[in-house]
């Protein structure tokens, strides 16, 4: 995941903010619940406006209990290796609530040819380093072995700039490691479409492994013995996830109680924006009360690159095209909770991916009560089935009943998981994954230049520079800084 930009333009004609100036902040996710928070802490004297359009804070962050099941609507976890999140937990008072997933099972199976097969030891992201592991796996064929043995001979990339995962892939370790390995393992994170997903915007360390000349093998097998066995043969780097034991709703929880009370304001949805005077004109559409306007003298936009992008449409169409830009796929989550004895599988992995050449319609099973504590009850297992994506977006069109029966027949074909779920729920997250297509990262870079053009506006969130939770809270941070000047 690139790491948000130190340079980012932002707003350079903001003089800094009078005492006591009016800010609204659109979204109340978690970039904009932790602008709000960033934003108070620095200048309480300000008056700080969230405007949230759903019933509930936390956007894709949701928790809810069902049947003694802890289950999570969207994120279940995030990284310490990007600070931000940790710290903030820290500053909440919530950091012992943390925990890291469990140290058994860890490691993932990937689907070959119907069958599961275990992520070959040592192969971490995109960094083969276990030479026997290579050899023994049933993933790859003697050709497929062979090319990504061959990595260690292929020199870097003469021309430098940004290239798809699948171009990169395919140049350093090949067409098979490329279908079986990495797209399932990657891909399956950003839910994307490989030959469009940005190196340089998501995976940019692995571009600068390249670059010193190493290569992927050698310079992967460097980090490995820095970090401890365990970690290097897991196939992720598992022991960098962290999660509220109670549930991502916990940082939700902690981060409104912080907020002045009148700061959140639920059911309002801005609907049109305007710039006039030197200031905001926001025109909101409240669930009872109808249609209001308010005035603002700064304006941060938290919402997703096309709502951003439509509400600035008439005010910055410029800068309204180039936002609109970024696209967005969706991912609808299946969860169910199923009883060890109904089971023929040991469920020795945290999940399971599948690869697009496989043609089932899912992402990924994450047997999530398997990776944390306490996410189910001691005889029974919580399963996650992820499916859409860029590359199904049509199953995000399915009805309930079939999401949920086809996430049934995968666990039984593919888990031997048999009888009946205690349980099942059904999240639907449709446009709420960013995709960064090559080339991403100027694009962005063309945003902030606009956006600095413009007065008393920021913007932030998942579109830009990151879309894990603690890289939108270090967007939100920058965001706040700027915006007070
Ligand atoms: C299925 C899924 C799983 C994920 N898993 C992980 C994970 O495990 N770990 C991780 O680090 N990241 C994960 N991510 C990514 C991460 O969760 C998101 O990038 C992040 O939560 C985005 O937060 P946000 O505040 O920017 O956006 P959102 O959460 O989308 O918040 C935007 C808010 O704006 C509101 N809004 C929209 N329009 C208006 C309007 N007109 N007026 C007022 N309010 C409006 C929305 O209702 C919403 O509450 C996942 C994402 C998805 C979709």
């Amino acid at each position: 995941m690139s790491s948000d930009s130190s340079t980012a333009t932002g707003n350079a004609t903001s003089a800094p903010l009078p005492q006591g100036s009016s800010i609204a902040i659109v979204g109340a996710g978690i970039t904009g619940l932790s602008a709000a928070y960033y934003l108070q802490q620095q200048r309480p004297d300000l008056n700080i406006t969230l405007l949230e359009s759903s019933d509930k804070p936390g956007g894709i962050l949701q928790t809810v209990e069902r049947n003694g099941f802890l289950v999570e609507l969207g994120p279940d976890m995030f990284t310490t290796r990007d600070s931000e999140a940790f710290e903030l937990c820290g500053e909440l008072g919530i950091e012992d609530q943390l925990i890291s997933t469990n140290r058994d099972h860890r490691g993932a199976y990937i689907i070959c040819r119907g069958k599961l097969c275990k992520m070959p030891l040592g192969w971490t992201m995109m960094t083969p380093t276990r030479m026997g592991a290579i050899l023994k796996t049933p993933l790859l064929s003697w050709k497929g072995k062979l090319r990504v043995f061959a990595e260690l001979f292929i020199p870097r990339k003469k021309s430098g700039g940004d290239e798809s995962l699948a171009s990169f892939t395919r140049r350093r370790l090949g067409q098979e490691a490329l279908e079986r390995i990495i797209q399932p393992l990657i891909s399956g994170i950003y839910t994307a479409d490989p030959e469009k997903l940005s190196m340089q915007a998501t995976l940019a360390d692995f571009l600068a492994m390249e670059r010193t000349g190493k290569g992927l093998i050698r310079e992967g097998i460097k980090q490995q013995r820095s970090q401890s066995s365990q970690e290097s043969s897991s196939g992720a780097r598992y022991g960098a996830f962290v999660a509220p034991k109670y549930g991502m709703q916990s940082i939700i929880a902690a981060l409104t109680n912080q907020l002045k009370t009148d700061t959140l304001k639920l059911g309002q949805r801005v609907k049109q924006l305007e710039f006039k005077n030197d200031a905001w004109q926001l025109t909101i559409e409240q669930d009872t009360l109808g249609t209001t306007t308010r005035q603002f003298d700064r304006l941060l936009l938290t919402t997703s690159s096309q709502i951003t992008g439509r509400l600035l449409q008439d005010a910055y169409p410029e800068l309204s095209k180039l936002i609109a830009d970024i696209p967005l796929a969706g991912a609808a989550i299946v969860t169910m909770g199923y009883r060890f004895c109904d089971i023929d599988h040991p469920l020795d992995a945290f999940g399971v991916v599948v690869p697009q050449t496989e043609n089932r319609p899912l992402i990924a099973i994450s047997m999530a009560s398997q990776k944390f504590a306490g996410r189910a009850p001691q005889d029974s297992v919580l399963f996650r089935i992820f499916a859409g994506g860029a590359l199904q977006p049509e199953v995000l069109q399915w009805g309930e009943d079939q999401l949920i029966e086809s996430a049934k027949q995968q666990l039984r074909e593919l888990l031997g998981v048999n009888g009946k779920p205690i349980f099942t729920q059904v999240a639907r997250w449709e446009n709420k994954m960013p995709q960064y297509h090559v080339g991403h990262v100027e694009l962005v870079d063309k945003i902030e230049l606009e956006l600095s053009k413009t007065p008393n506006l920021e913007i932030a969130g998942n579109a830009y520079r990151g879309v894990g939770i603690p890289l939108c809270i270090r967007n939100a941070k920058s965001a706040v800084k700027r915006l007070i000047g």
